[in-house]
């Protein structure tokens, strides 16, 4: 492991500006944020009513089944739970601030990147925040708060339903965080995936034409077209990487 590590390093020390990070929900684990997938993954949990996580984060599933949708958010996606940045988050910004990279593109929704001090950031599944919902038919801004009181607005019998300002299946990406994804990958010889599963496509175009380098807990569906995978816990690759690198 120490090998790998080592040969991470002497990559980031000769690469200055010319990496860019994606990153998973493997990241905030460390944050007691559940991830989706793998062992403790959040889409491992049995429901008595069989509805997967994909749907209850789906368009459609805020249409037909409001309620369970919104049990799903109050109990794994909670906005208004004060969660800190882990070791991961603060390598990458420390890293962003010494030129070793050039951003970090996220799956995450949580905004840890950005408290953390990481300055190119981009979203590219937005961000969920206490105060980002609204009505899909006037656009009103609603709270989390609103949100568990009612799902569908009730200003002057408007009956739309609220959701959350982030991507859901069903979605199409927004502009802004693409542009900005496509700034900070730009002309990169190489990608670190830290904590990704590497499942959902959306970042897949941010991958190519770099040398791809994998940091997870678990073996991906990528990792025989990495140059450099570590299967490791994330907590203990940033830490070795703080050490030799931002001291
Ligand atoms: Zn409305």
């Amino acid at each position: 492991m120490k090998n790998k590590l080592d040969k991470l390093v002497k990559i980031f020390k000769a690469n200055e500006n010319t990496i860019h990070v994606i990153t998973g929900a493997g990241v905030s684990v460390a944050s007691n944020i559940r991830a989706f997938r793998g062992e403790n993954g959040i889409y491992n949990d049995e429901r008595e009513d069989n509805l997967q996580p994909e749907f209850l984060l789906s368009v459609e599933a805020l249409k037909t089944h409001p309620m369970e949708v919104k049990q799903f958010y109050k109990d794994n996606l909670d906005p208004t739970i004060r969660i800190e940045p882990n070791i991961t988050h603060i390598l990458l910004a420390q890293l962003e601030q010494n030129n070793f990279i050039t951003g970090v593109i996220t799956q995450n929704i949580d905004e840890l990147h950005q408290k953390s001090g990481s300055k190119n950031v981009s979203a590219i599944h937005g961000t969920l925040t206490p105060d980002g919902f609204y009505c899909t038919k006037c656009k009103t801004q609603f709270t989390f708060e609103d949100y568990l009181n009612q799902v569908y607005c009730e200003i002057k019998g408007c009956k739309g339903y609220i959701r959350p300002n982030i991507v859901l299946y069903g979605d199409c990406l927004q502009d802004e965080p693409i542009e900005k994804a496509f700034e900070i990958a730009g002309a990169s010889n190489y990608v670190v995936v830290m904590g990704s599963s590497l499942l959902v496509s959306t970042v897949y175009p941010f991958m190519n034409y770099a040398e791809l380098i994998i940091i997870n807990n678990e073996p991906t569906y990528f990792d025989n077209q990495a140059y450099l995978v570590i299967n490791e816990d994330l907590s203990v690759v940033s830490k070795y990487l703080k050490e030799h690198l931002v001291g």
